[in-house]
């Protein structure tokens, strides 16, 4: 036995407790110590019937993924699942909290499985790049039929104990005792071994599966690991459960030391420990309970649907009645398309719209603990709307701005106390994309920065962390991918090339087709106000602006980067683009030649890595890894690639350093090769 396993016996039955908090991961010392009880439990003549259950809040939430790195040690969850078959005695699992991945592998290993009500089940294993391993593709489908598996396991979701009750996953649901009711239960089925293993093969239509496989692969983006998991389902049809058993974990193996895998992890890991600075914390941050939004444009409603989603008290204020009665029908749509697509429930809508109050009076920011400026990108507008905050806000409150490239620091001084302004840099959709830059200043209080973390928890969004630097994390890596795009332009790439190899790559969108999509003009304003200080030297590809001259500002007036016909989202390749490119390189006298996908993607990643270094010199970014973190979550680089920081640390610091001068030469006057320490500084290290 060890020490993450207690057994105690209640007369004829023994019960076998797993306690390794927090989470009761599947470590090899939980392994062990079950293996060790369940031969215990077999040789003594005096117990019929074992319970296996978690202690503290939940059943064993997961594999200890930390083990994933390197070969696992014996014994292998396999053997002890098959230790629990092979044996004669009646095995029942008693679930609670989370039974996910190789802990439903193993409930699914056991005789009966019991829940609480509140427990979930499930096999997130594809969203770590691999599949289950230790039999979950073959025993769930024989339990539940080969559709419901492709869409359970694939899907990586979890399930709800009434519906696995429903769906035949458990056996049976309590609302409490659920050790006092898993021991009677399994007393009850002494002498009834059942094991899944010995239903019959599961059967399927060709046509059901194949639609099935499909939605699935969809939804997962077609990851190979995927095309695996349909593959080990599926062969429960026809395979013996011994052979299929053993292809899986041979399978299992070969994806968990993969590269996908791998960068996977380094995500969880990174994401992870987002949030230990605030669990580190003496005293806990302020909560906030109403905040209160200024502006109602694309930003403000899109914030204010967030808070309210996560309940908080909501006030939406703007200067303009026109421009506030907008946001308020705005959220109001939002909620009601939820209500009628059946994602939220009308009373719970109702409850939601409560908390949500709008006005175009300063005086009423008054009841806010939270303000969060989103008004114009306009330096003047944005002084005068702080001095409004600051003349009406509680003095307590804490005073964020939502601005893109503005200088914090510089608003922040038009306050009484500069130490409550920092940034909440959300990005758009507000109410749906998951990242957010929170904006340390110069005269920031800490306490603010912990306070903004816990409310982007509570948001269920990713922070990082940045100083306050023009276009903070995100867009200066961003404007650094897109400058290197522009330059292949000019080089000999056309805007589709660059577009499909990124995407072909695994980006959710090109950067032309998002250029099309968030509009050319509102970067040509920026370059314009930026035109007095552009160094003349520099390289500078004009393309945009004469795509913007000539009044393309993408979709939205119809063309851009490419044509958009009436009533289409996606763009068709536009010959006038590919002369206002082609007279841009013969402008410069470069004589245009092929590029491979693999270059353009090979480029791309080197223009990132490259401006992450700088931010870590500047010292704009704290951990390196939190810019991977920003990419995935923001900017829709794949979460299976890892990110530029990933990278480039399977590379190595030399091989980077040699690509980095080549592609300085390459891009030209302008380009400054970073040092590259602080690239490596941070590994994310399991
Ligand atoms: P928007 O033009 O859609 O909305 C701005 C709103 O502010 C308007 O409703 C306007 O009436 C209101 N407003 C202007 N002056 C005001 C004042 N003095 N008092 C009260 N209300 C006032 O702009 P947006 O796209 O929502 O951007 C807002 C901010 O968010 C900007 O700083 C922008 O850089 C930033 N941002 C935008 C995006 C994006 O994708 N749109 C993403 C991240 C950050």
């Amino acid at each position: 036995m060890t020490s993450k396993i207690q057994i105690h016996h209640d007369a004829d039955v023994m019960v076998i407790t797993v306690n390794n908090p927090p989470i009761n991961a599947g470590s090899t010392e939980v392994r062990k110590g079950l293996l060790d009880a369940i031969h215990l439990f077999q040789s003594d003549p005096n117990l019929a019937a074992a319970v296996i259950i978690g202690g503290g809040s939940t059943f064993i939430a997961g594999s200890d993924i930390k083990e994933f790195s390197q070969p696992l040690a014996e014994p292998h969850l396999p053997s002890v699942i098959a230790a629990i078959e092979d044996c004669p005695k009646v095995v029942v699992c008693a679930l609670h909290g989370a039974a996910l991945g190789g802990g439903f592998e193993l409930a699914l290993g056991c005789d009966a499985r019991i829940a609480l009500e509140g427990a979930v089940v499930g096999l997130p294993e594809v969203t770590l790049g691999i599949i289950p391993g230790a039999g979950g593709s073959q025993r769930l489908p024989r339990l539940i039929g080969i559709e419901k598996s492709i869409e359970l396991i694939c899907g990586g979701i979890r399930i709800k104990a009434a519906e696995a009750l429903k769906l035949g996953i458990i056996d049976k649901l309590v609302a409490e005792d659920l050790l006092g009711n898993a021991i009677a239960y399994a007393r009850s089925l002494i002498g009834k071994k059942s094991r899944i293993r010995d239903l019959v093969a599961p059967q399927a239509e060709a046509e059901s599966v194949l639609v099935a496989s499909q939605k699935a692969l969809k939804l997962a983006k077609n990851r190979p690991n995927v095309h695996q998991a349909i593959q080990m389902i599926t062969n429960t049809m026809s395979m013996p459960i011994d052979l299929g058993l053993a292809t899986e974990r041979e399978v299992f193996q070969k994806l968990r030391v993969g590269t996908e895998a791998k960068a996977l992890r380094y995500q969880f890991f990174a994401e992870r420990k987002l949030f230990k600075a605030l669990g580190g914390k003496e005293s806990k941050p302020k909560d906030f309970q109403s905040i209160a939004v200024i502006g109602a444009g694309t930003m403000g409603s899109g914030i204010a649907m967030a808070c309210l989603s996560a309940g908080y008290s909501v006030l939406m204020l703007d200067q303009n009645e026109a421009a506030l009665q907008n946001g308020i029908k705005k959220i109001r749509d939002f909620y009601d398309a939820r209500v009628a697509g059946g994602k939220l429930a009308a009373d719970k809508a109702a409850a939601l719209l409560k908390r949500f109050t709008f006005s175009t009076q300063w005086a009423d920011i008054a009841v806010a603990d939270l303000v969060i400026e989103a008004v114009f990108e306009d330096m003047q507008v944005k002084h005068a709307v702080f001095e409004q905050i600051d003349a009406n806000a509680n003095p307590q409150a804490l005073l964020a701005s939502n601005t893109s490239y503005l200088d914090i620091d510089a608003i922040a001084a038009k306050t009484q106390n500069p130490s409550r302004v920092f940034g909440l840099h959300f990005f758009s959709p507000a109410q749906v994309m998951k990242l957010i830059e929170i904006v340390r200043c110069q005269a920031t209080d800490p306490s603010a920065i912990a306070a903004g973390l816990q409310f982007a928890k509570r948001l269920g969004k990713t922070p990082v962390i940045s100083a306050n630097a023009f276009g903070f994390i995100g867009n200066r890596i961003y404007a650094a991918y897109r400058r290197q795009c522009e330059f292949m332009l000019e080089e000999g790439a056309y805007p589709e090339q660059i577009d499909q190899a990124l995407e072909e790559y695994g980006f959710a969108m090109g950067p032309f087709a998002v250029a099309d999509m968030s509009g050319l003009d509102i970067a040509w304003a920026m370059r314009k106000s930026l035109a007095a200080t552009r160094n003349p030297d520099h390289r500078y590809v004009s393309i945009p602006d004469t795509l913007c001259l000539a009044g393309r500002f993408g979709r939205k007036t119809g063309s851009g980067y490419y044509q958009y016909l009436p009533g289409t989202k996606s763009g068709v390749v536009d010959p006038v683009v590919k002369s206002v490119i082609d007279e841009a390189s013969a402008a410069k006298g470069i004589t245009r030649r092929a590029f491979t996908s693999q270059e353009i993607v090979q480029r791309v990643l080197l223009a990132m890595m490259n401006e992450i270094a700088h931010l870590a010199s500047e010292k704009v970014v704290g951990d390196v890894t939190d810019c991977d973190i920003a990419l995935v979550n923001g900017y829709g680089f794949p979460r299976w690639c890892g990110g530029p920081v990933f990278i480039a640390h399977e590379m190595g610091k030399e091989k980077l350093s040699a690509e980095l001068e080549t592609l300085a030469k390459v891009s030209g006057p302008g380009f400054v090769k970073a040092e590259l320490s602080g690239l490596f500084e941070s590994d994310g290290s399991e």
